[in-house]
């Protein structure tokens, strides 16, 4: 067995530090030079890292830490990609991987250098000890994950699926907490929705801009999207009941009914406008309903002629249990039989059945250790991780990038927004329950 200890604490802050130096904003991504530092990391402690490039300067990395085999590898992983930063509006700049008030700042601190830096710290680590556990822990450190995985998880799970075929998998979309009601929760991702990208397309008269006329294609395309402002209807699933359960259960009894009532389809649409943080409603919203977002139009080519055809891209989003078909005919009740759709990509849902698991288990036990007074919570969230290629080759997922950040301080604000950073205790908190979690779970 192996505890987290300071010098392997200050070995994950480093990393994460040297990680945030290195631009890896997508598009591009230029992930290279980060999957090189990972990999230099690796080889230094005698383990065997693979650099596997997906195409120029698209590298992906992998690394194994070998056990007995008496049981399925475990497989730790992190995107090294980042969303871009505009440095006009953050405080520092967002590839400096300065400290200052307590945190490293920079792209990627908490979405998701810090469980590459994690993850590689406690690898290299149990590299050095020899430590010898039941099941091999592997690391990939993945490309593209923010533009959507093809260069990244996905090409790895097609043509080296056998370096990254594990039972079990962690990686992001949880492990944060959050402060509702002047109580804490741990989240632990569970599910993630499917997406749905679809072109609507709808026809009308053309014509001459002159003479107007109201069947023309753009009115019918536009009253339409106004339509889906409504939202599609709600539907009950596992992982969100349980969460809302989990949450509503440490709130003071007087809220109680509000908080059950949130579960209830017929009341949720006027309560979700009620709320004083329009924000929190968008995101419970997101987890009660398929969800349909109207992001590209098209129509005409000329200001003077009325277009016979109009369109726009919609960005569907899909619960767990939901299929493309039960999406599409949400959508097709919404905007009418006039319109044409087309899915232009989908994934499905991810859902980890069911939630309770040995590795599961080991996260509550290590957060009742350290954070008696917290409560764990199953999550799903609304958009789209690496999760969706992992699960393909069969692993269990727990999103679970663990990090305490204080009061005041919130997740949902800092991922992919302004002034990204992580308070270097929380660091050192995460790098302690993922070496717990880990070792105990793969010791026995
Ligand atoms: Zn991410």
């Amino acid at each position: 067995m192996l505890n987290a200890d300071a010098e392997l604490c200050d070995h994950a802050v480093d990393l994460c530090q040297r990680l945030l130096r290195i631009d890896t904003t997508n598009p591009p991504g230029n992930e290279r030079e980060a999957a090189a530092l990972l990999a230099a990391e690796l080889a230094a402690a005698g383990l065997e890292p693979v650099v596997l490039e997906s195409a120029p300067c698209r590298a992906n990395v992998v690394a194994r830490h070998r056990g007995t085999g008496a049981k399925p590898p475990i497989l730790l992983t992190a995107h090294l990609d980042v969303v871009e930063a505009d440095p006009s509006a953050w405080r520092y700049p967002p590839f400096s991987g300065v400290v200052a008030e307590g945190c490293l700042w920079g792209r990627g601190a908490i979405d998701m250098k810090n469980h590459a830096a994690m993850s590689v710290a406690l690898l290299t680590r149990l590299a050095r000890e020899g430590v010898r556990l039941d099941r091999d822990i592997i690391f990939a450190g993945v490309a593209d994950e923010e533009a959507g995985c093809e260069f990244g998880s996905g090409w790895l799970c097609d043509h080296h699926p056998e370096l990254v075929r594990a039972e079990y998998a962690i990686g992001e979309g949880g492990g944060f907490n959050l402060e509702l009601g002047g109580k804490r929760f741990f989240t632990v991702q569970v599910a993630e929705k499917g997406f749905c990208w679809v072109r609507a397309r709808v026809r009308g008269e053309p014509g001459h801009g002159s003479m107007p006329r109201t069947d023309s294609a753009v009115y019918k395309l536009a009253s339409g999207v106004a339509r889906l402002a409504k939202g599609l209807p709600p539907h009950r699933t596992r992982v969100v009941t349980d969460f809302l359960s989990g949450i509503a259960s440490a709130q003071p009894a007087a809220l109680q009914p509000l908080l059950r009532a949130l579960t209830s389809p017929g009341l949720l649409p006027r309560l979700l406008k009620a709320l004083p943080d329009p924000s929190v409603g968008r995101a419970l919203g997101a987890m009660l309903a398929n969800t349909a977002s109207p992001t590209v139009v098209r129509a005409g080519q000329k200001t003077n002629v009325i277009p016979g055809v109009a369109e726009v891209e919609i960005d569907g989003r899909t619960l767990p249990g939901q299929t493309d078909d039960d999406f599409l005919r949400e959508l097709g009740a919404v905007l009418g039989p006039e319109f044409e759709l087309e899915v232009l990509r989908s994934a499905p849902p991810v859902e980890t059945e069911p939630v309770r698991s040995p590795l599961y288990d080991r996260i509550l036990e290590v957060l009742a250790e350290r954070e008696p007074d917290a409560i764990p919570v199953p999550y799903m969230i609304p958009g789209f991780t690496d999760a969706k290629s992992f699960t393909r080759l069969g692993a269990r997922w727990y999103g679970f990038a663990p990090v305490k950040l204080p009061p005041g301080m919130r997740f949902a604000d800092m991922f992919h927004g302004h002034d990204e950073r992580i308070p270097i205790d929380g660091l050192r908190w995460g790098t302690e329950v993922l070496t717990d979690v880990v070792t105990r779970f793969a010791a026995r």
